[in-house]
């Protein structure tokens, strides 16, 4: 497709002097949820737009994190695109919370329906992006050293997608497979009578390990810190309640558009101290029983935000892992002492506690005995060496701004993004910075997106950037721009809304720590947390009044 907002006589042409056209009005990097639809939104403008992919498919997080377990713990119907009732008619999720591989057929089901391939290059990293204010123009170069040119530059590069091994001596001596969990081989791995580790017990690591328990020849589990997990209550979805779903959509997503993280389940409006203690743990064990997020979302409105509260309903949970964990030392391994519930991510759980009761898997504490190096054949800690024929590590990410980090990001006068963001990100709305002309980040930090069943949030940050790219359109506007002071505003509202916050006072990833990375150990706010309403209410807000806060030109 021709450029609609380019001069042709400006465009880059190949240094070998081939036709192949190397310019575009936007580029978007990342084929995953947030840049095929995207891709979708800027094809229906008429702009042509080029979509470079890591990957050899479409999928991102769902094409990646194929190991053992991975699934949904947003209910299915939830997390799909909403934009095409043609979609949301002929797609069947089969289960409520569905897997990884249901997942990525959704997503690939998509491409093709909507015709995304033609505009995509897999195979494709972006190692760098520079603006170019002659000319106006993101100047974008992949690993191989190929070259393309893009008036807008559209980043979909996903909160959790710089994944993050543990520093740990000796780690390359193993002489078995080693994975980490978002780079699981697309072939099934073998794990009957093997020797596995498992390092790390955040979501990932609770997943994999309550479905590989049972098929493995003995399973270590190596935790740092443990997480208050909760039951999944997954299971198929009937024909009665497909039907059901189908007509309850144009509901549902309206309802999705007002809870805060955009989830079915929203708080209950009583306060912990306003009901007895028998009609509290009556209530508490209606949300043990229940399906998904509610227990963590629907609870009574002040167990995330007032201690002596979290602190009651953190003992129910740790009673019922008392109940469910027969030897009472691993028991009380498997409890979080130092964070109350929900101020971390609460991994859902299918099995996971009982699967500490088989005779065959062991927990070991790493702050008790640490991991001291890896060697050929396994895994030394402070008191003991353990073989192993396969290490997994569940370590997660170098979270909301590590993939930023991770391509070379150069705005006016050659600013690096990373300079701009060292001591913490700096944004306008969490979908631009300052310095960084005709630059969006969708899913960034200080963006509602990373508090919120993703794809919700993704549909409102991609019709944003989607209006304001018909207005540059329209308008003939060829350089736009966050005002610094709109800039400083931005952060300090997001800062100033999740001071006091419960999670602001833990380390993990959503408060920006990460031992095996460089510098990541002091804390910094990346979500917007004053819920997608808000967020969504004044980005519509700054579209509705001329896109106040930025200069457009
Ligand atoms: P994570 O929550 O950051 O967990 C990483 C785990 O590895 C933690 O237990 C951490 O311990 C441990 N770890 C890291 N480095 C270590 C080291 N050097 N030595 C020992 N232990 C180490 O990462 P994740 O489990 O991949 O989950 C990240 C996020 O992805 C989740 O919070 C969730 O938002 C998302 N996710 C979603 C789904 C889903 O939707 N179904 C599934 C999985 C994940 P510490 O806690 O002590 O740092």
């Amino acid at each position: 497709m021709s450029s609609v907002l380019l001069d042709a006589t400006t465009a880059p042409v190949r240094a070998d002097g081939a036709s192949e056209d190397m310019s575009f009005d936007a580029i978007v990097i990342g084929a995953g949820i947030a840049g095929l639809y995207q891709l979708y939104r800027l094809r229906q403008l008429g702009l042509s737009v080029r979509v470079f992919e890591t990957g050899s498919g479409v999928g991102g997080t769902w094409y990646w994190n194929r190991y053992p377990g991975a699934r949904f713990d947003s209910e299915s119907y939830t997390y799909g695109y909403s934009f095409s009732d043609e979609l949301l008619r002929d797609w069947n999720w089969s289960e409520h919370f569905a897997a990884q591989p249901e997942t990525l057929r959704y997503l690939n089901h998509v491409a093709d329906r909507f015709d995304l391939r033609r505009d995509i290059q897999f195979n494709s990293r972006v190692s760098s992006a520079a603006f170019d204010e002659a000319t106006r123009r993101w100047n974008v170069t992949l690993d191989d050293g190929q070259r393309y040119a893009a008036r807008f530059l559209i980043t979909a590069i996903g909160p959790l997608s710089a994944y993050t091994l543990p520093r740990i001596p000796g780690a390359d001596s193993f002489r078995g497979q080693a994975f980490h969990t978002y780079k699981w081989p697309q072939q099934p791995v073998d794990f009957a009578g093997k020797r596995v580790a498992v390092i790390g017990t955040g979501a990932t690591g609770v997943q994999v390990i309550q479905t590989i328990a049972p098929l493995v020849g003995q399973l270590t589990v190596f935790q740092r810190t443990p997480n208050w997990c909760t039951p999944l209550h997954n299971r198929k979805i009937t024909e009665e309640e497909q039907q059901k779903i189908k007509a309850g959509y144009p509901a549902m997503f309206e309802l999705l558009r007002q809870t805060p993280g955009c989830y079915i389940h929203d708080a209950d409006p009583r306060s912990v101290f306003d009901v007895t203690e028998e009609e509290r743990e009556a209530f508490w064990e209606k949300l043990y029983s229940e399906p998904g997020f509610g227990i963590w979302m629907a609870n009574f409105r002040d167990v995330l935000t007032d201690a002596k509260a979290n602190a009651l309903f953190s003992d129910f949970v740790a009673r019922k892992i008392r109940q469910r964990v027969k030897d009472p030392k691993v028991a009380e391994m498997l409890i979080p002492k130092c964070h109350g519930f929900g101020t971390r991510r609460v991994p859902q759980e299918t099995g996971y506690y009982e699967a500490y009761n088989l005779p065959h898997v062991r927990l070991v504490d790493t702050r008790r005995t640490p991991i001291e190096r890896i060697t050929e054949t396994g895994i030394t800690t402070s008191d003991a060496a353990y073989d192993f024929d396969i290490i997994i590590y569940a370590t997660g990410f170098d979270a909301v701004t590590g993939a930023f980090d991770r391509i070379e990001f150069r705005g006016v006068q050659g600013q690096r993004l990373k300079d701009h963001w060292a001591d913490g990100p700096k944004t306008y709305l969490g979908l631009m910075s300052t310095g960084f002309p005709n630059m969006l980040t969708i899913v960034g930090p200080h963006n509602a997106s990373t508090r919120c069943n993703i794809p919700r949030c993704i549909e409102q940050n991609v019709e944003w950037v989607t209006e304001l790219m018909r207005s540059i359109r329209d308008r003939g506007v060829t350089r736009f721009e966050a005002i610094s002071e709109a800039e400083a505003d931005w952060s300090r509202h997001v800062e100033e809304l999740a001071a006091g916050m419960l999670y602001t006072q833990v380390d993990s990833w959503a408060t920006g720590i990460n031992s095996n990375v460089e510098g990541r150990n002091v804390r910094r706010i990346l979500q917007y947390q004053g819920g997608a309403p808000s967020y969504r209410a004044r980005c519509d807000d700054v579209a509705a009044n001329g896109y106040k806060g930025m200069t457009l030109s």
